[in-house]
């Protein structure tokens, strides 16, 4: 079995005091309600209903855990930006997200999905702030690829790098373009989030004559 294919549904958590114990290592999925998270994370570990498809973008308001055994976890965070979200819920969510992307030390990587078409939105920047002083490595993938001509989906990837370079600075980072239709970049994006959970150790420091 693959390395995905082994996920399976862990626990899901509403708010900071129900997070399972902070051990292990945690790769984080964020991104706009609507992004294609829940698809990408059913396609990346070959599982048609492991993260829940909304019909309703916003109504899934709490962070799941599916389980890769040794204690490694994907982690389903809320979508956000859904204009329909009452205020008072959307900052509770803020909250949530800014602790678990600043205070959450199982967490190791990031895997940001934004819509190749509207990337980098104040929101996913909003979250980048957050997530990026840590100098935790990130892994974007620009969905549904499908949506647009080789051209463009080019230019689109290419200025996303450009745009990033300022905030993100020394972080690791790969930006991938992403379609759970045609599935472009499912292995690339495979490979790279599978390295997050086991990143290169550092070179050794010189030896002294
Ligand atoms: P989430 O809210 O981020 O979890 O997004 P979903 O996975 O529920 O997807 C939102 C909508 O986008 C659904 O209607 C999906 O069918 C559609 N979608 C997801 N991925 C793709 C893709 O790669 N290409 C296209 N064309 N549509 C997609």
């Amino acid at each position: 079995m693959s390395f995905f294919q082994q996920a399976r549904f862990f626990t899901t958590a509403g708010d900071w005091t129900s997070l399972p114990p902070d051990q292990g290592l945690e790769i984080a999925f964020a991104g706009r309600s609507n992004a294609g998270k829940s698809s990408a994370i059913n396609l990346l570990t070959n599982q048609s209903r492991l993260a829940y498809t909304s019909k309703t973008p916003g109504r899934t308001q709490h962070i799941n855990f599916f389980e890769l055994g040794e204690q490694r976890f994907l982690v389903d965070l809320p979508g956000y930006g859904y204009a329909q979200v009452p205020l008072a819920v959307k900052r509770h969510w803020q909250q949530f997200l800014s602790d678990y992307l600043v205070s959450r030390q199982s967490l190791k990587g990031l895997v940001l999905l934004m819509d190749i078409r509207h990337p980098l939105t104040d929101l996913d920047t909003q979250l980048l702030q957050w997530y990026l002083p840590r100098g935790k490595p990130l892994v974007i993938l620009l969905t549904k690829s499908d949506k647009l001509a080789r051209g463009p989906r080019l230019n689109a990837l290419r200025a996303v790098k450009q745009a990033l370079q300022p905030l993100s600075g020394d972080v690791p980072m790969e930006v991938i373009a992403f379609s759970n239709l045609s599935r472009e970049g499912l292995e690339t994006a495979q490979s790279a989030i599978q390295s997050l959970f086991s990143p290169p150790a550092p070179a050794p420091a010189e030896s002294l004559p």
